[in-house]
């Protein structure tokens, strides 16, 4: 279980439960989306460098396929279970309804320490996983693409693995892949790129200059290095950046260009010096006083424990389910706004579903393209939930599960129960 002893997957149905209560949702459809369609639990054994053998548990759930084939990351980390999986699944499916997105919801994942392995070794394990899912996986079936711990070079060996296994070459069994092999161009990018344009659309409502505003962002990473460029290219004084093995305050601003320079050395973030800097802890970063929290590592990480520290305006949610319920109920009292999960972050699987589209077609587009039918995609989404949420006068997590719970059940309905 993860940190806080908060089981992910539990928590997680909370947020259907309260936007199906604000709706009168019929209580079978709360109780068909309360459960995952499909789990597979796997064994991984793999031979490693030094001749042992060791064996990893890997999953992969498919939430719903109600609205599509079934769509979601594969996440390698240590504290993967099968209730973290479920739980990343069912924001899936969530996250593919609000964007329209012909879409349902997976995740996947292996329980495994990624800084322990070789290269080699992380290459057997991927194609042993693929190898041992291969069944749950298919373009018409449940596309996996890349989360925490994994990459455009993950998604590379299992792209292989899997049309090995079917005699030809599929790239459109996975997203997320090297340009050179079918992806797309501005799918690395894309999640901290689209959550740029959701704060923008918010800050655009609210009448807040962010040339003018302060942030302070958890995680830079795949997410969070990407937004806290934009933020800086914008004229957003970066406080704070935090990794799990320490941070870097500066009253004056960070200078993110250096930062990322210094972290691309592999140094450590806590040790990077410029104007005014010091080392610090995540309760400093997220007790800072400024207007932009960006959560962009992991669950849980704004809970019971830090909420009544929080002081700012918006939290950008890069991560997936960063904040647990009781302190969104705690943001929601003080007037922070928070930006979820399903919206803020949902870029990345926005560009997914281009470079699957995109390699259906065998037919490729320029950036121009992509970041523009992103953005269209993503403020149209953002309309629908920041008006929806004026007019119920509920959170904007809520607008969003209303929004995206109410396409389920119609889906659900047109569809019937088989038999
Ligand atoms: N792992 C990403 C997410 O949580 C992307 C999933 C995808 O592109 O399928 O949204």
């Amino acid at each position: 279980m993860s940190s806080l002893d908060i089981n992910p997957f539990e928590s997680a149905k909370k947020k259907l439960i309260i936007a199906a209560k604000e709706i009168n949702l019929d209580p079978n459809t709360v109780n068909f989306l309360s459960r995952v369609e499909k789990s597979l639990i796997v064994s991984i054994p793999i031979k490693m460098d030094n001749g042992s053998i060791e064996i990893f548990q890997g999953y992969r759930v498919h939430h719903s396929t109600i609205r599509g084939p079934a769509k979601g990351g594969i996440r390698y980390s240590p504290e993967v279970t099968l209730d973290e999986i479920k739980a990343l699944a069912f924001l899936m499916t969530f996250k593919t309804s609000l964007l329209e997105l012909p879409l349902g919801g997976s995740k996947g994942g292996v329980c495994v320490d990624i800084k322990r392995l070789s290269n080699a070794e992380l290459e057997r394990l991927t194609r042993r996983y693929t190898a041992e899912i291969i069944n749950m996986i298919g373009p018409d079936i449940d596309i996996p693409a890349p989360d925490m711990g994994t990459d455009a070079q993950t998604m590379a060996w299992l792209m292989d693995t899997y049309s090995m296994q079917k005699g030809r070459t599929i790239p459109e069994v996975v997203t997320g892949k090297p340009i050179e092999i079918g992806g797309s161009v501005g799918r690395s990018g894309a999640t901290g790129t689209g959550m740029f344009y959701v704060l923008k659309a918010l800050c655009d409502k609210m009448n807040y200059n962010l040339g003018s505003m302060t942030a302070v962002i958890q995680g830079f990473g795949k997410v969070g290095s990407v937004i806290a460029k934009k933020l800086y290219d914008n004229g957003i004084k970066i406080l704070g950046v935090m990794e799990s093995d320490g941070g870097v305050f500066s009253p004056k601003g960070l200078n993110i260009d250096s930062l990322l320079d210094w972290k691309n050395q592999n140094n450590r973030l806590g040790d990077f010096q410029g104007n005014s800097t010091r080392e610090i802890t995540n309760e400093d970063l997220f007790s800072t006083p400024c207007d932009i929290i960006v959560p962009a590592a992991i669950e849980n990480q704004i809970n019971s424990s830090n909420a009544a520290d929080i002081e700012c305006k918006i939290i950008l949610e890069g991560a997936n389910s960063p904040t647990t319920s009781k302190a969104d109920r705690f943001l929601e009292e003080k007037d922070i706004i928070a930006i979820p999960d399903i919206l803020a972050n949902s870029g990345g699987v926005c560009v997914s579903y281009f470079e699957y589209v995109q390699d259906i077609n065998a037919y490729f587009w320029d950036l121009e393209r992509i970041n523009n039918e992103m953005r269209h995609i993503l403020l149209k989404a953002f309309g629908e939930v920041y008006n929806l949420s004026k007019e119920r006068d509920v959170s904007l997590r809520t607008a969003a599960y209303v929004i995206a719970v109410s396409r389920l059940a119609k889906a659900l309905e047109l569809r019937g129960l088989f038999p």
